[in-house]
């Protein structure tokens, strides 16, 4: 690949990343962006795009692929490849690749923290935080690269090889960007089809489109299934996980809440277990991890009211796995940016458990409001608080929850609407509710 003088689109972390890492390499490199952060970062314009002849573009995940202009510069014979893909170029070491619409930082994070407990070597990052060009300079041939890997990372990748690449589920996400299902589920299909011979693919048996991805990868399938034994895998019977037919923890060692948690193990345990944890310490290194911050992160009990942060709820299956986490007495409180979700299969669950929906947002004229649309998917089955905002919702639940009940946060919604991001949102919400009295 010829990378002498290079077009970058897009100027956040990972866009940053990969012009830092370019320069570094003697690379000639610009850096476009729709709202330039500094002088030295163009507009993102079609003459900005192929101006100065660019060997190579790179895109940040940020930039949808599908830009007209993009689609004219691969016609003009100029590579266009992702941040994810010119790291493979240069990252030493192999990688754990790990995807899925839900559950990827959880596992992530667990599937290093377990593979230090154990004393493997690797270093975190890509989605989770470090953007995976950062991660060049300090990668070893003898240490492991684990990376959370979005649809959008994934989206653009060409050799890109995991060694190990794993999936926990495939459910509707991000569609306003990906328009159909199928185009997001072939999104994240790329990791395991440049897998070759010799790499394991690590799914979720439980999942139709996880299923699905062993027929499209030269990889040897490791499957995890919380329903059934599966013989090459992790699976579990009454209170013990096993590997194949050896159990090798118990489920009390999780002290993460909810059964979507137990799957998260399960695939965190077969990846470590394939990258040379011994399977006999994973038990001990998963009871020692402290979970990660705005997933079901409890918060405070007041009263005898329990209060949970899961901001990170940010579509409708995440919420889903909340509320199946709690037993009843909820006041949920949902709402934001609609990304476009069917919020219809909250109905039966919160009819179920939740004793209110107290919902937030921002208020008309902003286009994307969730708010109307998940009052009428709901519709009078249960009873419903328009709150506006965290604090009043929080007020509303402080005033009427009783004791035993727990009040969650797990909005089903983006946060753009009235936060930076979920983050804020969640940190927002942990303020508030340790303000409470
Ligand atoms: P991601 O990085 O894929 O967004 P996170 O670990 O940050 O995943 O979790 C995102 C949200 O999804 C949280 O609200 C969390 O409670 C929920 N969640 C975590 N693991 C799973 C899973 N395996 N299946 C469904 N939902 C999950």
């Amino acid at each position: 690949m010829d990378f002498r003088r290079v077009t970058v689109v897009g100027a956040k972390r990972s866009g940053l990343a990969a012009a830092d890492l370019l320069r570094r390499r003697g690379a000639e490199v610009r850096l476009l962006d729709e709202q330039p952060p500094a002088p030295d970062v163009l507009p993102q314009s079609h003459e900005n795009l192929l101006a100065g002849a660019p060997d190579l573009i790179v895109i940040s995940p940020g930039v949808p692929s599908d830009l007209p202009m993009l689609a004219e510069a691969r016609q003009r014979g100029i590579p266009v490849i992702g941040e994810v893909e010119l790291a493979g170029y240069f990252l030493k070491g192999p990688v754990i690749g790990i995807t899925g619409s839900n559950g990827k930082t959880t596992t992530t994070a667990l599937t290093g923290h377990i593979l230090k407990e154990c004393g493997v070597p690797c270093q975190v990052g890509g989605n989770i935080g470090t953007a995976v060009t950062s991660l060049v300079d300090s990668s070893r041939d003898d240490q492991w690269n684990v990376l959370e890997l979005s649809s959008f990372q994934l989206e653009t990748i060409l050799q890109f090889r995991a060694r190990i690449g794993a999936c926990l589920n495939v459910t509707p996400d991000h569609l306003d960007r990906h328009h159909t299902f199928e185009n997001y589920a072939a999104a994240k299909a790329r990791l395991f089809e440049t897998q070759q011979p010799g790499d394991f693919a690590v799914l979720n048996y439980d999942d139709p489109v996880c299923r699905g991805y062993a027929e499209k990868t030269k990889a040897q399938v490791c499957w995890f299934s919380l329903r059934q034994q599966v013989s090459n895998g992790v699976w579990q019977r009454e209170d013990k996980l096993f590997w194949g037919n050896q159990p090798f923890m118990i489920r009390a060692q999780i002290r993460l809440r909810g059964l979507h948690n137990v799957e998260n193990v399960m695939c965190a345990a077969a990846i470590a277990h394939l990258a040379g944890a011994s399977p006999s310490a994973i038990g001990a290194a998963v009871e020692s991890f402290p979970g990660v911050e705005h997933r079901i992160e409890f918060v405070r009990t007041l009263e005898g009211v329990d209060y949970f942060n899961d901001s990170k709820a940010t579509n409708v299956d995440a919420t889903l796995k909340a509320i199946d986490a709690f037993p009843q007495g909820l006041w949920i409180i949902l709402g934001g940016k609609d990304k476009g979700s069917d919020y219809s299969p909250l109905i039966e669950p919160l009819r179920q458990r939740a004793k209110a929906v107290l919902l937030i947002g921002a208020p008309p004229p902003y286009p994307y409001a969730a708010a109307p649309l998940i009052r009428k998917a709901l519709d009078s089955t249960i009873p419903m608080i328009d709150c506006g905002t965290l604090e009043n919702a929080l007020r509303y639940a402080r005033e009427h929850a009783e004791p035993g009940d727990t009040v969650l946060l797990a909005p089903a919604c983006a946060s753009f609407d009235q936060f930076e991001n979920y983050e804020e949102r969640g940190r927002v919400f942990k303020h508030l509710v340790q303000g409470l009295f």
